[in-house]
């Protein structure tokens, strides 16, 4: 199959809004990552993405929606908890957590009674579903696996031939995926962390509830490994030498000849000498946006070895912890 990379004008959102409406994959913009879509109405449409991606099929989909009228399609009667956080943060990198009507088919939500629905804050997306008219579910659109495509190069290079078409809205403006809130009991409970900050949520809707029994993941996509480049990362905890602990750490790794690099923030870079680094920016907002991209460039530049700096566990920073956590596969210093 040959992947097309397509600039967004109307005549090529109209172009793809038909291929969803005809069961086909497109890959589309959003403000936190590239979403890989289908038509959420349609199991074969939806298993389609489960096959490009190789991901598990109990891992479940987000579906995207460009209204709050167009989420009542899939959703049951929305709490008033659900009304007053979409009333705030939608359009936006939020998603949550519904009672499911019976048009969406299993395929979709991993056999949950529940479906994840979000608005997007991206003309282009929001553009693609109106023309679609069928509400639209989508994962990241990359390789299971790997870390999450926050430009159409990025999918491309983990999708060619396996999808007809990419939009390409240029680089995502927030570059973690959206956080995600479950609604459907009587407190909102935090999911996942993400591109939607925890403390902006609680100061809306007061605090969030968190998962009561971490062993069964409620978000199930959580389990799986995630984010991983194919070079080893090392994530640091956040404390105040922390520059001397990743010096050690890289020396070391240097001494087995593993070609390592720091991802540190530009106001850092100087405390790492000689060692190889990628600046990731000037705070953590740009460390978010950068992130997966900057994994991506460790891999095409031949690193074996990555060691992340630690951030504070507070705003952007628990987001970026849970994706190092999981980029590293708990490998922590
Ligand atoms: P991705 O966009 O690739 O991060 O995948 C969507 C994420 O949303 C996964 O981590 C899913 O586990 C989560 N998700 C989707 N639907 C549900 C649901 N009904 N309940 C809980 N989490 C969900
Ligand atoms: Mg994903």
């Amino acid at each position: 199959m040959d992947t097309r990379i397509l600039a967004p004008t109307k005549e090529n959102i109209l172009l793809c809004a038909e291929a969803l409406r005809r069961g086909e994959l497109v890959a589309f913009p959003t403000e936190t990552v590239y979403g890989l879509g289908a038509n959420a109405l349609d199991a074969r449409a939806a298993e389609k993405i489960y096959a490009a991606k190789g991901r598990p099929s109990d891992n479940p989909l987000i579906v995207h929606v460009a209204s709050l009228d167009d989420a009542k399609t899939v959703a049951e009667k929305l709490p008033p908890s659900a009304l007053s956080l979409a009333a705030k943060f939608m359009p936006g990198p939020l998603t949550l957590v519904l009672k499911k009507k019976d048009v969406v088919p299993d395929t979709v939500t991993g056999g949950l009674d529940t479906v994840a629905v979000r608005i997007p804050a991206n003309n282009v997306a929001l553009a693609l579903f109106k023309a679609a008219g069928v509400p639209v579910c989508a994962p990241s659109a990359n390789v299971s696996g790997s870390p999450s495509p926050t430009t159409a190069r990025h999918v491309y290079e983990d999708l060619k031939g396996k999808i007809p078409y990419i939009l390409d809205g240029g680089a995502c403006k927030i570059g973690i995926e959206s956080t995600v809130v479950d609604v459907t009991g009587d407190k909102p409970r935090l999911l996942r962390p993400g591109g939607l900050e925890k403390e902006k949520i609680e100061r809306a809707a007061g605090t969030l509830l968190l998962p009561e029994d971490t062993s069964k993941p409620l978000c199930p996509g959580m389990k799986y490994k995630h984010y991983a480049p194919k070079a080893e990362v090392y994530f640091s905890a956040y404390y105040s030498g922390m520059s001397g602990g990743i010096c050690l750490w890289y020396d070391r790794l240097a001494e087995r000849g593993i070609k390592t690099v720091i991802l540190c923030l530009t106001p850092n870079a100087e405390k790492y000498g000689r060692r190889n680094v990628i600046r990731v920016g000037d705070g953590y907002d740009s460390y978010a946006h950068n992130l997966f991209a900057d994994l991506r460039m460790a891999d095409e530049k031949g690193y074996g070895a990555v060691i992340a700096e630690g951030v504070p566990d507070e705003g952007i920073g628990s987001s970026l912890i849970n994706r190092l956590i999981k980029s590293s596969g708990g490998k922590i210093i």
